[in-house]
């Protein structure tokens, strides 16, 4: 026991501590929540109060369950695979796998991405011929999304006029069309999962009694319908242990209600609100710039935050001429402090919109330095991914229209559009999903449209015994998708894409606990018998209990997962990498060493919330969290120009550097200016910052190595046949193989080899 504690402070100790009730812990960054509701969970368990599937745990992301689950594995003896730790998305997911039937869902019901839920409206505005520009897709999104984040169907919308009621009239069309092809979105996992423990007393009941403490990290971003969610899952009995953090509510945009926390105070009967004022975290100069700052949003709880940790070095700031000048000086540091013995993981670059990583990705990638991108384009987002998922898919619910869609005619197979709207009208007229439809449809059309309903059968039967990995190797030779990709020129890529794919299944069955050799596609029926268990009435209900694999197939736990995994690319996972994210996403998280970039008027605080005082009050909040994430080093940089949605913009710097101690910064500023790729070159005034010293040699030293490229230097302005005037910016290996990146503006960098590529100079 004395281990679990002695690291705890007092206020730490006696929120670990505190007696079966529902309690609030509201407290600064860095100032140990997440360290405290995790120590709570193992003691719990180790003084013998609760078991482990007797804890229900909830946290923002995937990446903080797990490692929530690591650190528990590491304070308990006990096996945490199956313990109910993860998101509300997770969580719902798993309860309605297990309780498909009485929460009216196929088994295999799959789940849309946001993607994916914006292709499925627009086909349904298109089926049902409305207007997409009276009533753009996205709008209807929000709409259908903002409506069930309240907890709220169709019919309880209060619509107001002509306008609204079509909206409402199309989100009920909507549901209606999920329902049919067996699909859910992210809102309706929980929408769905509250209707079901409303409407069903006993099932509600027997969750009531046996999660007798529920935890929830970040309590600050939940909303309206999470919140509600909580309620019912509570109910009279269980204590609820909620963290957050005011400061740090960054979600209003998506309907989290910090409105939350006092209502939790009041509806819970908070008996015990326990603030956390030590900082652990982050060095004295990096916390008094995060205090500062938020010292002059006026909606606070009002909250301290100290630290003994010294006050470390200022925090640095960079103006750079270029954001392309931007991302070499971060790079260039980065390979300082990799130099000076900090791992890569240990270093994030944060941003405040994906846009932005395309130029530090690029400046990373030239300096051979290995990153991983969270968030952006998500390794299951790949094109030749969705593909692959889609024939996954179709095997397990072939219902899902949207996966028929994508694929059915890729790779081509001579399905052609008419094909496609015969059996759109035939699967209108007999009120079915396309593939049930394919029998209608007579002729040629007909027969092609079997032979690949055929395909999909054939893929089902030749791997139904088979485990996830194999399944999805067979299926990427069944599908074809190989093939094609070994004849298209810029296939390599994506083949192994494909084959990441089949290491990231291996991966996943190792993980969630499926044995290697359960087959994809046994259902609970195989797998372990689930518990049976009578509640007080003596009705039995089948609890999803244990791990996944009771309530769900390998192949449909794994679909689930490709919809559910936000922001993490498998296909660099494990690697020792510079880590690369959204401010938002970077929420929870901390590392040694922290860039922030893009520090401008317009980019943050963001141009669509800098109008209003309550946006620009969230921008702060989002700025306060991006600070806080480091522990000893900060870093924080803007540019004169950048480039962004294919224009230039010429910025200010954002207006939060004046909210900021000055104390606490160490401004870098240029001296001299010269011409450099065509931009503005700086140099800096203090020697030590090597990153000046380290671009100065680069622009004096051609990178020129043999006679073949000696004709092309950086900075060389060239002209290609198809993608026009260009500037080179980069020249890697040499001889025959030398290749340039090349800057051509608005069909974005090239890497060309200088070999083959007929360029011009100019
Ligand atoms: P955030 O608001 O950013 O989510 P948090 O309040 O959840 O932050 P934690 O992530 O739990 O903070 O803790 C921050 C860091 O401080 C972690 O590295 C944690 O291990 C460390 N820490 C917390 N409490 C103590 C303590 N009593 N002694 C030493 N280190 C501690
Ligand atoms: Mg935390």
């Amino acid at each position: 026991m004395q281990n679990l504690l002695h690291n705890l402070n007092p206020e730490q100790l006696a929120a670990v501590t505190l007696p079966a009730q529902s309690a609030l812990i509201l407290a600064g960054a860095g100032s140990g929540k997440t360290r405290v509701l995790t120590t709570r969970i193992a003691w719990l368990i180790q003084t013998g109060q609760i078991s482990p599937n007797g804890v229900l745990a909830v946290t923002f992301t995937n990446k903080s369950a797990k490692e929530m689950l690591t650190r528990l594995s590491a304070m308990l003896p006990i096996n945490t695979r199956g313990m109910w730790i993860g998101t509300f998305h997770g969580l719902c997911n798993r309860l309605l796998r297990a309780h498909h039937r009485d929460a009216g869902l196929p088994q295999t019901f799959q789940i849309l991405d946001s993607g994916d839920q914006l292709s499925f409206i627009k086909r349904l505005l298109k089926a049902n011929n409305i207007d997409d520009e009276k009533y753009p897709p996205k709008n209807l999104m929000y709409f259908i999304n903002g409506a069930k984040d309240q907890g709220l169907r169709a019919a309880q919308v209060d619509a107001y006029d002509d306008y609204n009621r079509k909206m409402v009239a199309l989100y009920d069309l909507y549901d209606l069309q999920c329902q049919r092809e067996g699909v859910v979105d992210f809102a309706e996992l929980l929408l769905r999962t509250y209707e079901l423990l409303s409407r069903n007393q006993p099932l509600r009941e027997h969750y009531q009694s046996r999660f007798k403490h529920i935890l929830i990290d970040e309590f600050q971003d939940t909303n309206d319908l999470q919140y509600k969610w909580l309620k019912l899952m509570a109910g009279t009995q269980a204590a609820v242990f909620a963290v957050g953090d005011d400061d740090q509510s960054i979600y209003a945009f998506r309907g989290a209600n910090v409105g939350n926390m006092s209502a939790f105070e009041t509806e819970f009967r908070v008996q015990n609100l326990i603030k956390l004022e030590q900082n652990y975290r982050s060095h004295g100069h990096i916390l008094d710039t995060a205090n500062a700052l938020i010292e002059h949003n006026s909606r606070r709880l009002g909250k301290n935050l100290r630290t003994d940790a010294g006050h470390g070095e200022q925090v640095r700031v960079f103006e750079a001429s270029s954001d392309i000048q931007e991302a070499q000086w971060i790079t260039e540091e980065a390979q300082n402090l990799i130099r000076d013995g900090s791992s890569r993981n240990e270093i994030a670059i944060l941003y405040r919109s994906n846009a932005q990583s395309r130029v530090i990705e690029h400046a990373l990638f030239s300096a051979g330095i290995p990153y991983r991108v969270y968030g952006g384009q998500r390794f299951f987002e790949r094109a030749e991914i969705k593909h692959a998922i889609a024939y996954l898919q179709l095997m397990d619910n072939p219902h899902n229209d949207s996966a028929f869609l994508r694929v059915v005619n890729f790779p081509a197979r001579g399905i052609g559009a008419r094909s496609i709207e015969a059996l759109q009208d035939a699967a209108r007229q007999y009120n079915v999903s396309l593939y049930a439809a394919v029998p209608y449809v007579a002729g040629k059309a007909g027969s092609s449209l079997s032979a690949f309903v055929k395909l999909i059968e054939g893929a089902r039967f030749e791997t139904q015994n088979l485990p996830l990995p194999e399944m999805v190797q067979i299926v990427l030779e069944l599908s074809t998708l190989l093939s094609h990709y070994q004849t298209e020129k810029e296939g390599a890529d994506r083949i192994e894409n494909l084959e990441q794919l089949v290491s990231a299944a291996t991966l996943f069955i190792s993980e969630e606990g499926f044995g290697h050799d359960a087959p994809a596609f046994a259902g609970p029926s195989s797998a372990p018998a689930a518990s049976l268990i009578a509640n007080a009435q003596g009705v039995e209900i089948f609890d999803a209990d244990a791990a996944l694999p009771t309530v769900m197939s390998p192949l449909s736990a794994f679909l689930s997962h490709a919809s559910l995994e936000a922001g993490d690319n498998q296909a660099q996972a494990g690697q020792d990498a510079l880590q690369l994210m959204t401010v938002h996403a970077a929420k929870g998280l901390e590392f040694d060493s922290v860039f922030i970039g893009g520090l401008e008027e317009g980019l943050f605080p963001h141009e669509n919330s800098s109008q209003e005082e309550a946006g620009v009050e969230e921008e702060r909040r989002l700025m306060y969290v991006a600070i806080t994430r480091a522990r000893k080093r900060l870093y924080m940089t803007f540019s004169q120009t950048r480039m962004l949605h294919g224009q230039t913009r010429y910025n200010l710097r954002s207006r939060f550097f004046d909210e900021m101690p000055e104390a606490s910064l160490k401004w870098l500023s240029p001296r001299v200016q010269a011409s450099w790729f065509g931009r503005t070159k700086s140099a800096w005034d203090e020697a030590p910052e090597h990153g000046a010293n380290a671009i100065a040699q680069s622009f004096n030293k051609p990178s020129n190595k043999s006679s073949n490229q000696s004709i092309w230097r950086v900075g060389q302005n060239v002209a290609h046949a198809k993608f026009g005037e260009g500037v080179i910016v980069n020249i890697e290996g040499s001889g025959t193989n030398a290749r340039a990146h090349i800057n051509f503006g608005k069909f974005g960098m090239k890497l060309l080899d200088l070999g083959i590529a007929k360029l011009e100079r100019i």
